[in-house]
């Protein structure tokens, strides 16, 4: 406990292996210079930016805790959730990521043909050369359509198109919460419940915790110094974990959401590694 305490940890972020503009190195620099000395990267339904990342972060005195953020709905909402710890070489963990990404591409393509239908031309070649090697989603959507001129700010894209109620947007292929807390928990990792106050309701967290959830997502910027008051309080309640990060993204994905200012203390990252070594004696 005593020797991570007082070091700062950001637990969810993104690279250019999902929707993230900076690749796990450019990263890795940034959050070194941003004084966090603890971080997870978070990628939606990847983990192709391990183990590369971990030994990088060795090397500049980083810790890097393996991470991914996977999408899951329950009647109709959408509820994400971060896995921590996970084996990335876990092969039902690499096949199921495989298969999410390969069903974000056709989500992709649908998405393009109701822009197109909607007299905006876009090009489905130009959004999968926008995501490159990421996971393709919404937002390379909406920067191909604002580097193309068919928007004038980013968040058009989602207020006038793709957004949850847009006339374009289209589901991705979702697991249950109870599927991926289980894919999360089958590769040796904690399931964390991500930025609930965007969506969730405390009905939801209480059937998420039956279902085996470890903790919640306590700090993000989407939160309210109330939101995050509250969720602390579940955490408390339930004795869960607690985590929190930036979900930065980089670029104008992250909407002035600036590294370094969102974190945990390193000593809530010790006690994830305390319940995962009594979770591993008692299996
Ligand atoms: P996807 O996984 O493809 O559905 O894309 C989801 C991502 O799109 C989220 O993680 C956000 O970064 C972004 N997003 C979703 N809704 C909005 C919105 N209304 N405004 C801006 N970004 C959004
Ligand atoms: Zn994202
Ligand atoms: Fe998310
Ligand atoms: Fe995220």
């Amino acid at each position: 406990m005593i020797e991570s305490m007082g070091l700062k940890a950001d637990l969810h972020m993104h690279t250019n292996f999902s929707d993230g503009e900076l690749s796990p190195n450019e990263l890795l620099t940034l959050c070194v210079r941003k004084g966090l000395s603890i971080i997870s990267i978070t990628d939606h339904d990847s983990v192709s930016a391990f183990p590369d990342a971990v030994a990088q972060g060795k090397k500049i005195g980083l810790e890097v805790i393996t991470g991914v953020e996977l999408s899951a709905s329950l009647d109709d909402k959408d509820i994400h959730i971060l896995g921590y710890f996970v084996n990335y070489e876990n092969k039902r963990l690499q096949e199921y990521l495989e298969f999410f990404r390969i069903e974000r591409v056709k989500r992709a393509e649908r998405i393009v043909t109701k822009l197109n239908a909607l007299n905006i031309p876009l090009k489905f070649e130009s959004v999968m050369e926008r995501a490159g090697i990421g996971s393709v989603g919404r937002p390379h959507i909406a920067s191909a359509l604002l580097d193309q001129g068919f928007i004038k700010t980013y968040h058009e894209a989602f207020d006038r198109y793709i957004g949850n109620s847009g006339p374009a947007y289209e589901k991705k292929f979702q697991l249950s919460p109870e599927e991926a807390i289980q894919l999360i928990s089958s590769s040796g990792g904690l399931s964390f419940l991500a930025h609930p106050g965007r969506f969730t309701s405390e009905e939801v967290i209480q059937h998420l915790i039956k279902k085996g959830l470890d903790g919640i997502e306590v700090i993000h910027p989407s939160h309210t110094p109330a939101h995050s008051a509250h969720y602390r309080g579940i955490v408390g309640e339930y004795f869960l974990l607690e985590s929190g990060g930036s979900d930065f993204h980089g670029g104008k994905k992250s909407d002035g959401v600036t590294l370094g200012e969102y974190f945990i203390d390193g000593g809530k990252v010790e006690m994830m590694k305390n319940r995962l070594f009594s979770q591993q004696l008692s299996k």
